[in-house]
């Protein structure tokens, strides 16, 4: 059933667990996600990233809504539909208004001014409508980079307080040793600093660039305040390892509309994966 990400969140915060945010680019992705979640018996959410629409061409803003709303009402769990970094707030006003009652506004680029200022703006408007809005403070650099060892982009305890405290956000995108991508060397979540973050806060902390960090630290961060955690980089290489595989397999067989037998394939590869993850990660 479709589910607000807004109440996803307040029942992974009552767990002390993290629901899953999975990047979707298309309807095969997406279906994936629904129905490994309701094999797990676990909330999920279905995850857009804008760029998606505006650069790769893979889906539009308000079918991607539309698409997830009536995937959910196939299942019994709880799915919740949330729009990645969006960057400025002409953006995020153009995704609320395609049906998404989760955003994000990334101002992380900015000085914690300016990155406030952006965010409350976003966050009062939002209001209006019933929308929450997920912040970020210090920066999820790329992993390409090695930004995960670089502290200086690392979110800081009293920052993270007075962003919250002036903007309202529902739930903050933190750095604490996590970055975009593949890492190059295995990451070390930063958990001192974790709690100090959730000390001084009472929203729902996210953790962006999941994958890749092994388990036993995203376990331990989901018990100390991280309720929300994003997958994408992972999960689109499985995707793609399953369109290879169909490719491989079909290399030698006539059928002219043999591409139609593809997504159910791909889902039946991603589905096993996803409900591992679920399983092994979270726990309401
Ligand atoms: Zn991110």
């Amino acid at each position: 059933m479709y589910e607000k990400t807004e109440n996803i969140l307040k029942m992974a915060k009552e767990s002390n667990t993290a629901v899953i945010s999975f990047i979707c680019m298309d309807y095969t992705m997406a279906r994936s996600v629904v129905y490994a979640a309701e094999a797990a018996n676990t909330p999920a959410i279905v995850m857009l990233y804008p760029e998606h629409v505006t650069v790769q061409h893979t889906t539009g803003f308000a079918n991607y809504a539309a698409m997830v709303k009536e995937l959910a009402g196939e299942v019994k769990v709880p799915i919740g539909l949330h729009a990645d970094h969006d960057f400025t707030y002409d953006a995020v006003m153009n995704t609320i208004g395609a049906g998404f009652e989760s955003v994000m506004i990334d101002g992380s680029m900015n000085d914690l001014d300016t990155n406030i200022a952006l965010t409350k703006k976003v966050v009062l408007k939002a209001r209006e409508s019933g929308v929450c809005v997920e912040g970020e403070i210090g920066h999820v650099g790329a992993a390409a980079s090695s930004d995960n060892a670089n502290e200086d982009l690392y979110t800081k305890a009293d920052a993270a307080e007075k962003f919250c405290r002036e903007t309202g956000v529902n739930s903050l995108a933190v750095s604490i040793g996590n970055a975009h991508g593949e890492y190059k060397d295995t990451p070390h979540l930063d958990i001192p600093r974790l709690e100090e973050i959730h000390a001084a806060t009472d929203v729902s902390l996210v953790l962006h660039g999941g994958s890749g960090i092994p388990d036993d630290q995203l376990l331990t961060a989901f018990s100390k305040g991280i309720n929300k955690f994003n997958l994408g980089t992972e999960f689109l290489g499985r995707y793609y390892d399953a369109v290879a595989a169909f490719s491989l397999e079909n290399a030698d067989n006539p059928d002219p509309v043999k591409i139609i037998n593809l997504p159910e394939y791909v889902q039946g590869k991603l589905q096993p994966y996803l409900e591992e993850r679920l399983r092994t990660l979270c726990h309401f």
